[in-house]
């Protein structure tokens, strides 16, 4: 029988390591896109995903792509909304949840149980991956999707969270999600707050920050989740979903050392691959678009496919150098507590603009636009925090 994977069998054709949300994805698409290719996921955890919620901009993913995550969406909104200081604004552009759970009954569903296994992987090679209980495996292609590689080679800043559930027994009145209530108070550089109100009385409630520093007081920002929800007048029980979040915000660095930093040639997906919107970290757009292309990309050799894989992150990066530049701006030349501004004024601009910024896909006149007019950030410092690269 082909296709089971044991030490002695034949190789797979490809052997994706970790199975969260870059790695999944390439697996659905794939059973979808070339069913006769035999795949394989090698993860470390007993859910693929984790747990984890992914949300995204209908904007985020191109119509013809969108079959490969409609299955996954556990929770949709025709609009969105954002809060400051300054004004209210409604967005009319949907707005989505992947929940992990989703993630995984999918990927059970498409790939055979002995295709999916649960290890851990101490090293890979473009076609050989050891695992920590002394297995061994070996495909004709290997694709790394196992999350972070050495950061220390990239200049960041952070977005990171506390993220809960919250019931609301008397019901928390919202009917969309609020991508960004600011309106809050700025502590400990830009903060606000990510509501989404999966049913009537259930919300989900993130405090967010873009800090300089990766600490995230755990207890503390759950003490502010409650504040908030008090502030809102909502009387409210933790459920039992808590998440948590330090997010890369790249502003410069070194992408080939970033790649090397967990193996040269070997082929690489998700945050491995760099493959994110710099500015947020976000990464399930680039996800969608790698997993789309990669049926294309496999037929080549190991060593090809690899090489096509970092020629990819290679063109990602360079059209991440905008997003690169305004972190810096947002971290070296504006003040914390006055980096909302920076927020508020983007917001005001045109919604397709917006889609296309967080999609990673702004244009050349977004990107004028997005800096016109009078800066929010002190112009000396802004200029300076550029000219210094990685500011101060
Ligand atoms: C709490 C949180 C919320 C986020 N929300 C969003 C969002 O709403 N939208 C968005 O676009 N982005 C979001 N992100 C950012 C980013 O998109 C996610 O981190 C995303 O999961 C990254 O995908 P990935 O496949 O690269 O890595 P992961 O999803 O982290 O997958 C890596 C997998 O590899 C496995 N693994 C690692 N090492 C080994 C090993 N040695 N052996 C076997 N398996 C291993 C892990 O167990 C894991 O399952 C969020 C991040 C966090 C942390």
């Amino acid at each position: 029988m082909r296709g089971i994977v044991t030490d002695a069998s034949e190789p797979v054709d490809l052997l994706i390591l970790g199975g969260g949300l870059a790695g999944s994805l390439i697996a659905l698409a794939l059973a979808e896109m070339r069913p006769a290719l035999r795949v394989c996921i090698i993860e470390a955890g007993a859910v693929l995903g984790g747990n984890h919620i992914w949300s995204f901009f209908d904007s985020d993913v191109a119509a013809e792509d969108r079959w490969l995550v409609e299955p996954l969406i556990a929770h949709h909104w025709d609009s969105h909304e954002v809060r400051f200081p300054a004004y209210t604004r409604v967005i009319d552009e949907g707005y989505n949840s992947i929940e992990s759970e989703l993630l995984d009954a999918r990927v059970r569903a498409v790939l055979p149980s002995e295709r999916i296994i649960q290890a851990e992987i101490v090293d890979a090679s473009p076609t050989v991956v050891n695992l920590a209980d002394g297995r061994t495996f070996a495909a004709r292609h290997v694709i790394d999707a196992r999350g972070p590689g050495d950061l220390t080679t990239l200049q960041l800043g952070y977005q990171k969270f506390v993220g809960q559930l919250l019931n609301v027994p008397a019901g928390h009145g919202l009917t969309r999600p609020i991508i960004m209530d600011a309106s809050v108070d700025q502590a400990d550089g830009y903060r606000f707050v990510y509501c989404l109100p999966f049913s009537p009385t259930a919300v989900f409630v993130e405090d967010t920050y873009y800090t300089n520093g990766p600490e995230l007081d755990v207890q503390g920002l759950t003490a502010r989740i409650a504040a908030y929800a008090g502030a809102q007048g909502w009387n409210a029980t933790p459920a039992n979903r808590i998440e948590t979040g330090v997010l890369p915000i790249v502003m410069a660095g070194d992408l080939d050392a970033y790649w090397r930093s967990t193996g040269a040639n070997i082929a690489k997906a998700g945050v491995r691959g760099g493959f994110f919107q710099p500015m947020t970290s976000y990464s399930l757009p680039d996800a969608v678009r790698l997993a789309i292309a990669l049926p294309d990309l496999i037929d080549q050799q190991a060593l090809s496919f690899g090489l096509a894989l970092r020629a990819r992150a290679r063109a990602h990066w360079r059209r991440g150098g905008y997003f690169r530049m305004l972190g810096i701006m947002l971290f070296r030349a504006a003040a914390p507590a006055q980096r909302y501004r920076i927020f508020e004024r983007f917001y005001k601009l045109n919604p397709a603009l917006i889609s296309r910024f967080y999609a990673g896909r702004s244009t050349l006149f977004d990107k004028a636009r997005i800096l016109m007019g009078k800066p929010p950030v002190p112009l000396f410092r802004a200029l300076r925090a550029l000219l210094l690269g990685h500011g101060e």
